[in-house]
């Protein structure tokens, strides 16, 4: 008797954590050491988590052992409508915001929640691809509008207009970007906001990144672009307070709700039968969004993340046959590799190759849904030596490339 997987799994895919790790333990369990470029999590690189968290944390751990409210933490909630309220978002209140297990579950929860069997949602390609799984797995199907990378990555409004049908129910934006970088202009946001309004498409705005940012650029939040658009903005502790581990991210709903109160009611159900996101991590939150801003000190020109972000791009830059558009935010670089130079058919294969020689595990482009097999996926969170190190050998491993 064999037993197997539910039919809802195909086409299910998420390869920043696929097979290509199970390769990746096997060279370490044999003694190796893997250069782990596949996962952004700064914990990893030297990245400590900031002390005012740990201490709040520590505080109320003693009261943290019970179940919490299913939306969270009464404070914690207050925490991030404080801190939307002195970004624009006018008009919202503790019970528009939902605590989860990092973003990724809201995400789920947010997806279930809306699509039913043959819906569509547009998610942009390349992208952060668990929106694309749970798109799939909620029976929905994922249509992907592609973002130039001859124009700075940012997406096309003609093309994500071409794309809208009357199946199509939310749109997705990742800004700044995984896997590209890109930070979008506020006249694009615009844009894809007035799609939205015309065509009643409810807006997943994952703003993960939103304190990540380069060369003094500015970020845009959607959801105060459009008070009269139903918006779910995503972000969390994981990356601008470097604690991926404690899982903690919220969703802010805006917009008028008055319309989408059964949607909501939904999102409730879900959130009760998830029971509640771990208690003791909520207790961060208040910390980190109360000023803990040491992530500043981190994008600066000459802070580390920046000096690590400059010297990838040059480093990719100047392999043979690899362009890479500079990123303007975020924690990853998505560089090219000219097709005429290295002929690749299946990029899977390629970074396997890359990892059994090189021992560095990257991510392939496909795994991020670009459709064709000439991208990877870098993270730029080693210390610049180390990233110039890895790049170099990639360079070399990418000197001898042939694929069989
Ligand atoms: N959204 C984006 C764009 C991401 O890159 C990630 C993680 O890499 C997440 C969401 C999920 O983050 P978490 O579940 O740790 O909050």
């Amino acid at each position: 008797m064999e037993f197997k997987q539910s039919g809802k799994l195909a086409g299910v895919c998420y390869e920043i954590r696929g097979p290509v790790i199970e390769h990746a333990n096997a060279l370490e369990e044999a003694g190796h050491s893997v250069l782990r470029l596949n996962t952004g999590n700064p914990a990893l690189f030297g990245f400590e988590a900031p002390q005012a968290l740990l201490d709040d944390i520590t505080r109320n751990l003693s009261r943290a052992h019970g179940y919490s409210d299913s939306r969270g933490i009464l404070p914690a909630r207050q925490a991030v409508v404080d801190h939307y309220r002195a970004r624009g978002f006018d008009d919202v209140g503790v019970e528009d915001v939902f605590l989860g297990n990092g973003v990724s579950e809201l995400v789920t929860m947010a997806v279930q929640a809306l699509v039913d069997d043959g819906d569509e949602v547009l998610i942009p390609a390349p992208d952060f691809p668990l929106w694309t799984a749970v798109t799939r797995l909620a029976g929905g199907t994922a249509v992907h509008y592609t973002c130039d990378e001859s124009a700075n990555w940012w997406p096309d409004l003609d093309d994500i207009a071409a794309k809208i049908t009357d199946r199509t129910k939310a749109i997705v934006v990742i800004n700044p970007n995984n896997p590209t970088g890109a930070v979008y202009p506020r006249e694009l946001l615009e844009g894809i906001l007035d799609l939205a309004r015309r065509h009643h498409l409810v807006v997943f705005a994952d703003e993960i990144y939103d304190q990540i940012l380069y060369d003094g650029l500015v970020h845009h939040h959607l959801a105060p672009l459009a008070p009269d658009v139903l918006c779910l903005t995503f972000s969390g502790l994981s990356k601008a307070y470097r604690v991926a581990g404690f899982r903690a991210g919220w969703l802010v709903v805006t917009g008028p709700r008055r319309h989408a109160k059964d949607y909501l009611e939904g999102l409730t159900m879900l959130a009760g039968m998830r029971l509640c996101p771990n208690v003791p991590a909520q207790y961060a939150i208040p910390a980190a969004l109360g000023g803990e801003r040491s992530i500043q000190g981190l994008v600066l020109d000459g802070g580390r993340l920046a000096e690590q972000r400059d010297r990838a791009w040059a480093a990719l830059n100047a392999i043979p046959g690899v362009s890479c558009v500079k990123p303007q935010g975020a924690l990853y670089a998505f560089p090219r590799l000219d097709p005429e130079v290295y002929p690749i058919r299946d990029d899977e294969r390629f970074v396997l190759d890359l990892l059994l020689q090189e021992k560095i595990h990257v991510v392939q482009g496909t795994g991020f849904n670009w459709p064709r097999p000439d991208h990877f996926r870098v993270l730029t969170l080693p210390h610049a030596d180390d990233l110039e190190v890895a790049i170099s050998r990639i360079g070399r491993f990418l000197a001898g490339y042939r694929q069989e």
